[in-house]
């Protein structure tokens, strides 16, 4: 008799393990790793996950006791190492186990099972239609199709199929709203949509409007970086590379010859980038080399969608995964290497359970394939430095390649700071300086583009009481309210409540802490700066504005960067969502209008985010034959922050920050953890957050290094009506937090209606 053990689909901490379950004989073949079953469990019918078939059952019980395997729902989706993988995850994140194991099930696949009659029980799924592959390709015509002038989307499509045929799940992946275009387009006749089981060979597939041209002679730094990372693949222990090079240094050049050199050893790659910087130009890049043998995986994608790129990789048919954080469960079983683009990024951190950072989940990733991890970043993140300045971490290597130098002899932009006390001082009340404005008025002169960063957080318009520093919060929030120039109302960003400032009782006319009459909007709202950006500019060029707003349609990032493509001269406006990823050679002014806003956050990162932003954004000038010029305006000139960008130094912002950290023991010389718990009713909010202090105090009695702090109100103590306490955690850097945690939270008395969010590694602190 086989067993499997198995991973019951009973999202709670509670379940903290597998369980056995015997394997009928008549489904001994079907019965894997990595299948979805159907089991009993205390008397009802549960989904769940086989992670492993043994000969007796691992827990010691009597095998006459084991109740068997019912029924198997679908075929295997992850192999045992993956399995490893997610029983790391769910002990290192303090999750429970099904939720660390789902995300690497097929997409579409919900945990739901239903039957009719005595049929037998079927999984419910969210995608439908066959496993077949779409695949769009253009009808032969006598003329090139002409699409009515407004419909652009139906342009990207027939422009991304001049080359040759493409999956539909690709153009969905790289066009907003192409499925819609598509469609379009077949009843007009210019496309063909036809299903196929099989890939065709070759790589005659690709979209025109990104190349990824090879170069002739790769840079000193880029030829180190490769050799390091073939180097770190052959040794096939997981160890760690990290290209530290600056904006347009080259970094996707290295990744794309890294993954031929793998590809050339019949291995494959997983390569992360931020969700943002997904567009069809870097999907382009990666296809125009790697053709048919690229997939592409995110959350924009349909479930439908998902699963045929999925089912691509499973089948071995796509070797190179690019995509969002959650590649990295994409089913590629022959790994050489993980890459990871932008490490610095906040946006590897997943939000919600399985809270895991993709960081640190590649790392044990590559470990358990025996490959390397590939980080890639202009603004490395600090944790990451220090473990290469260690040279070893987590018993891999950790090495740094530095790329200081653009091909071509390109240079990094020259970067003017502007201290806005001054600007003040000499009477000028305009949000933007003189030194910015004269800046302006050259690039409008010589037909150029600017870029201009609002930094968004703390940017938005708030009313306050200019005597006690009052400002109004929404009721059912903590949340301070902002204030909406063209409508009147006040505007929660947390539950979306407005209110018309007329109606909000007497906080237009008065503070509600101490009725002083001077309540003023305080801060610049985007649209301000628009109008004043308005004034300068006239009709001379075309002002882009790109936030929240303007890009909340689908397909509005997009729109807006074909909009600033295609202009002759123009300006393109916009908060942090600018910063990252545009290659422009026209543009030769960067422009950041407020520095300081993000400096300013309760949070231990708020520096290096800044810096991070500023270093990025910086990079947006002169990346064609032109030179490029950045002015920061800031009110805080001398922070370390900000003189780091001013002279393309990070050491001037790195040595006080590490200083700092040290002392107030925050990552990277500590470990952090948060934990959230929330309800409506605050007393067994408080109560659950006290005991779970209290047992942790207890067991950590002694321990050097651990400390707890709290529990207090969360800095939005109340969301959605919902109270919101933390405690926070510090531990030794090597600490095993998530197991201590777990434990913890799991022997918390339950307490209806209050639930526990445990984030170890936590980087929204909010
Ligand atoms: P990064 O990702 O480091 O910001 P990119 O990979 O986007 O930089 O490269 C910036 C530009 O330099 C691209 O247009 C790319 O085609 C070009 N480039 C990369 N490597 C070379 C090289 N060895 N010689 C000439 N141009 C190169
Ligand atoms: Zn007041
Ligand atoms: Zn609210």
């Amino acid at each position: 008799m086989r067993y499997a053990h198995v991973v019951v689909d009973i999202p709670t901490r509670a379940l903290d393990g597998a369980f056995d379950y015997a394997i009928p004989d008549e489904l001994a073949d079907e019965v894997q790793v990595g299948t979805t079953v159907l089991v009993s469990f205390s008397r009802r019918k549960s989904v769940g996950y086989v992670v492993a078939v043994t000969d007796a059952p691992v827990v010691r019980i009597d095998p006459s006791k084991v109740h068997p395997v019912l029924q198997v729902l679908a075929p295997p989706a992850f192999d045992l190492g993956a399995a490893r993988v997610a029983s790391w995850m769910a002990r290192e994140y303090a999750c429970p186990p099904c939720e660390a194991i789902r995300p690497f099930l097929a997409p579409g696949q919900l945990v739901k099972v239903r039957r009719e009659g005595d049929e037998p029980w079927q999984l419910v799924c969210e995608r439908s239609g066959p496993v077949d592959v779409r695949w769009v390709r253009l009808a032969p015509a006598e003329r090139p199709f002409e699409p009515r002038k407004n419909a652009s989307r139906q342009r990207a499509v027939l422009a991304a199929l001049a080359a040759g045929p493409v999956r539909m799940a690709e153009l969905s992946a790289t066009i907003p709203g192409a499925s819609q275009a598509v469609s379009a387009l077949e009843r007009n006749g210019a496309v063909v949509v036809e299903s196929r089981r099989r890939v065709r060979g070759g790589n005659d597939t690709s979209l025109s409007s990104a190349q990824a041209p090879r170069h002739e002679r790769l840079t000193a730094g880029q030829r180190e970086a490769l050799a390091a990372i073939d180097a770190a693949r052959e040794a096939g222990a997981g160890d760690v590379v990290l290209v530290d090079g600056v904006t347009g240094s080259g970094k996707t050049e290295v990744y794309l010859e890294a993954i031929e050199h793998a590809r050339e050893q019949g291995k494959g790659a997983l390569v992360l980038v931020p969700e943002i910087s997904l567009t069809a130009q870097t999907v382009g890049r990666f296809r125009s080399r790697f053709g048919d043998d690229v997939a592409v995986l995110h959350s924009r994608l349909s479930a439908g969608e998902r699963y045929d790129q999925w089912e691509l990789v499973r089948q071995g048919l796509a070797h190179v995964v690019v995509g969002a954080r959650s590649a990295l469960f994409a089913p590629l079983s022959e790994v050489g290497l993980i890459i990871i683009d932008e490490e610095h990024e906040g946006s590897y951190k997943q939000g919600s359970a399985p809270r895991y950072h993709a960081r640190e989940l590649a790392a044990r990733l590559a470990r358990e394939r025996r490959c390397a991890l590939v980080l890639g970043s202009a603004t490395p993140s600090v944790e990451s430095l220090s473990r290469c300045e260690a040279g070893e971490w987590g018993g891999v290597r950790w090495t740094r390649v530095s790329m200081p130098e653009r091909p071509g002899g390109a240079t990094l932009p020259k970067v003017s700071i502007v201290d806005m006390t001054r600007q003040f001082e000499e009477g000028n009340r305009s949000i933007f300086s003189s030194e910015l404005r004269g800046a302006l008025e050259e690039v409008l002169e010589r037909r150029e583009k600017a870029v201009l960063l609002l930094n968004r957080r703390g940017f938005a318009t708030f009313l306050m009481c200019r005597e006690c520093g009052c400002v109004p919060e929404c009721p059912h929030c903590s949340t301070a309210l902002t204030y909406h120039e063209r409508t009147h109302q006040l505007a929660c960003h947390t539950c979306g409540r407005t209110w018309p400032t007329a109606a909000w009782p007497d906080v237009a006319a008065s503070c509600p802490n101490c009725g002083s009459r001077y309540m003023g909007a305080f801060g610049v709202g985007t649209q301000r700066v628009e109008d004043e950006l308005a004034m300068i500019v006239g009709d001379r060029a075309e002002v882009i504005r790109m936030d929240a707003d303007t890009t909340a349609a689908k397909g509005g990032h997009q729109r807006l960067l074909e909009r600033f493509d295609a202009a002759d001269c123009a300006v393109l406006v916009g908060t942090q969502m600018i910063a990252k990823g545009l290659d422009f050679p026209e543009v030769t002014l960067v422009g950041v209008i407020n520095a300081d806003t993000t400096l300013k956050l309760p949070d231990f990162r708020a520096a290096e985010r800044t810096y991070d932003l500023l270093e990025q954004v910086a990079g947006r000038a002169g990346r064609g034959e032109r030179a490029g010029r950045v002015i920061v305006q800031t009110y805080w000139a001398g922070h370390p922050a900000i003189q780091a960008v001013a002279r393309h130094d990070r050491s001037l912002f790195l040595a006080p920050e590490l200083e700092d950290r040290r002392e107030a023991n925050y990552p990277p010389f500590a470990r952090l953890a948060n934990v959230v718990a929330s309800g409506r009713d605050e007393r067994a909010v408080r109560m659950t957050l006290d005991d779970l202090a209290a047992d942790l105090r207890r067991r950590l009695q002694g321990q050097p290094g651990w400390e707890v702090l709290g529990p207090a109100d969360c800095l939005k103590a109340r969301a959605k009506d919902r109270v919101r306490r933390h405690l926070m955690v510090k531990a030794p850097a090597n600490a095993n937090m998530g197991g201590l945690l777990g434990t913890c939270a799991r022997e918390l008395g339950r307490r209806p209606g209050v639930s526990v969010a445990v984030d170890v590694d936590c980087h929204d602190l909010i």
